[in-house]
């Protein structure tokens, strides 16, 4: 059994993955248009309409704004919790197809089995994911303003994970299109992560079995692409994690397909 991992996007501006198995095919998060998911997904040689489901990590736009055309027109099951379904049902005026967990509950798709776990963000009921397939584990961890045990506890089975590096704090602090509400909501608890919080985290999660780290949802502003995956591998390249590969996300170029 293989798996094959693609991030599509993934920044402030939007985000979506898309995973495969021999049998089951999925979108994580569609914070994209669906125009875009379909391109991004035909520049990889799939499609849409054969989607398994499309899990949702929380009901921000740039992690849903695909789902109006996308899941409604095709009828492709969502996958989130109920607060979250509530605020798409706000958001959008479609009749969707929604498949319900509870947030910490696991679940089955397919052969594929997923962890759901709480994290700290300014969103209803946001989550991440700890995706589990016969090829190995993906967690998903983006959109979380600090990493709590559980959190931790809970992607540390990851082989390869999706971690957020959103800011470095000086760029974003000397940043001076943001207003000062906005720069506070980006560094309190229930924000994003930065780089530094980012490299914490890895140290923390690192295991011989983490092979592919990706570093998500970077600000086009307050971050760059080079800084983040320096600072983060450094700290683990201090420990001597140096067998895991640290590579940063675009908004604009989907990443290269990973094999597990
Ligand atoms: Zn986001
Ligand atoms: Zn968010």
């Amino acid at each position: 059994m293989s798996a094959r991992l693609t991030i599509l996007a993934s920044g402030s501006s939007g985000n979506c993955a898309y995973l495969e198995t021999d049998s089951t095919r999925l979108l994580i998060d569609a914070g994209l248009s669906a125009r875009q998911i379909r391109q991004r997904l035909l520049g990889i040689g799939r499609t849409p309409e054969n989607l398994s489901g499309i899990l949702i990590t929380h009901e921000h736009s740039d992690h849903v704004q695909g789902l109006g055309v996308l899941a409604a027109r095709l009828q492709i099951p969502i996958f989130c919790n109920r607060l979250t379904k509530e605020a798409i049902e706000l958001q959008f005026k479609s009749r969707f197809e929604f498949r319900l967990f509870s947030t910490g509950a696991s679940f089955e798709i397919d052969e594929v089995l997923v962890d759901t776990f709480s994290v700290p963000h300014d969103a209803y009921d946001p989550v991440g994911f700890l995706i589990r397939t016969s090829a190995g584990n993906i967690g998903f961890l983006t959109d979380l303003g600090h990493a709590t045990k559980l959190v931790i506890e809970r992607v540390r089975a990851s082989h390869v994970l999706v971690l957020e590096a959103n800011h470095d704090v000086k760029m974003l602090q000397d940043d001076t299109r943001r207003p000062w509400s906005t720069k506070q909501r980006i560094l309190s608890r229930h924000g994003h992560l930065s780089n530094d919080a980012a490299a914490q985290v890895a140290e923390q999660i690192v295991s011989a079995e983490l092979r592919h780290l990706y570093l998500g949802h970077l600000s086009s502003d307050c971050n760059r692409p080079e800084l983040a995956q320096r600072v983060v591998s450094e700290s683990l390249g201090r420990m001597g994690a140096t067998h895991v590969c640290v590579e940063a996300t675009s908004p604009d170029v989907p990443c290269e397909t990973l094999r597990l």
